[in-house]
């Protein structure tokens, strides 16, 4: 299937391929839309089964990036970059060079930062080749560095945003949370609930990422394939997306979806089953947008941590307004944030 036809097209403003003979590297970056600035958003490395699913996978994500980047009243527009991992392409800083060379050919239609199997030392191999690159250590009070302890703080006060619009208190304490990937942001993320008071439950199919986060705090470690279906109050995933389909849903017993991972929602559709069994869902590019917050902010220069935080900060508020206007209307949540999304980047045109 080429890319116009393809059912995730959804009129990408470029989509572009990348082969690098030396390093085996293959990656496709897609810019969804610069109509509110440079299509920015992380890389993403892992094992796709074929080039199929990585364009997939990167249509979809470069569009949750314009609308995560509107919403969140940046002045970026959408994009996202997939490297595909392989034996026979293994990581290395050559590899993370030539794909620095690669983003810098793009000439700034692309700003790129870490995410799922980057790491901030992949970042600073990119920062070599190109200047359209973010997420790299700051000192001092500076904006900038890991976006990934932003996004669990957006996530950690957006599930006390759902907690008090869907069980009427923003108290954590006692509550069970399901924390499904504790990568960079699953970890940041169980630390501040576990702070909170709540009793938490991890999954995760790597098992050093597990070992360090019960080194951190106290956790129930669930299979992998039974987490989704935990007797728990909130559910936050933190892995990978397409988890929420008309399969999984009729099985959860969370009654709060609010979690870090990009895409989670299989189809729009989906978003109603969920208002339909009255499990509220935090739209997940309205909740994990802490990390771009920050990244933005490094890009953009001139703003401090301080200046972060007060911005992230202003992920809950927007939350609450979403399932007022849920609770208001009937309409599923995430249903609202794309209406909302959509005439942001309209209104740019
Ligand atoms: P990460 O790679 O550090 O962590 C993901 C974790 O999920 C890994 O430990 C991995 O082993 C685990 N995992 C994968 N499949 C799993 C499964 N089926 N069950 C349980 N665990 C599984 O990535 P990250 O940076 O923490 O990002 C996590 C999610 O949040 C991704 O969807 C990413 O796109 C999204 N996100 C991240 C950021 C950020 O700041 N890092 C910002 C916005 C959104």
């Amino acid at each position: 299937m080429g890319v116009f036809d393809h059912v995730e097209f959804d009129n990408h403003e470029s989509v572009h391929y990348c082969h690098d003979a030396d390093t085996g590297l293959r990656a496709i970056v897609a810019v969804h839309s610069t109509a509110l600035g440079p299509g920015a958003g992380g890389t993403r490395r892992w094992v796709y089964s074929n080039d199929e699913d990585a364009l997939t996978d990167v249509l979809r994500l470069s569009r949750g990036m314009t609308y995560k980047n509107a919403v969140a009243g940046l002045t970026l527009g959408g994009g996202k970059a997939v490297i595909l991992a392989s034996d026979d392409a293994p990581k290395s800083p050559e590899l993370f060079r030539a794909f620095g060379r690669f983003i810098n050919s793009l000439s700034g239609r692309y700003v790129t930062a870490e995410d799922v199997g980057c790491s901030v030392d992949d970042m600073r191999s990119v920062r070599e080749e190109t200047k359209f690159v973010t997420g790299l250590p700051q000192s001092g009070n500076d904006a900038g560095g890991d976006p990934s302890p932003w996004t669990a703080l957006g996530c950690f006060e957006g599930i006390q945003a759902a907690a008090e619009a869907r069980l009427g208190t923003d108290s954590l304490k006692g509550l069970r949370v399901a924390v499904q990937g504790v990568g960079h942001v699953g970890f940041y993320l169980c630390k501040l609930l576990h702070e909170a008071g709540a009793e938490l439950f991890v999954s995760d199919v790597n098992k050093e990422h597990l070992r360090i986060t019960l080194e951190a705090v106290p956790a129930t470690v669930v299979a992998p394939k039974e987490l989704l279906f935990a007797d728990v109050d909130v559910l936050a995933p933190c892995a990978l997306g397409n988890i929420l389909t008309s399969t999984t849903i009729p099985k959860l017993k969370a009654k709060i979806i609010a979690g870090g991972a990009n895409n989670q929602l299989s189809t729009p559709a989906d978003g109603m089953l969920l208002a339909e069994r009255d499990i509220l869902y935090a739209p997940d590019y309205v909740i994990n947008a802490g990390g771009i917050i920050n990244v933005a902010a490094e890009y953009f220069g001139n703003s401090s941590a301080d200046d972060v935080r007060a911005d992230v900060g202003r992920i809950k508020d927007r939350l609450k307004n979403i399932f007022e206007q849920a609770k208001q209307s009937g309409r599923p949540t995430n249903e609202l944030a794309d209406e909302l999304a959509r005439s942001l980047v309209a209104a740019a045109r």
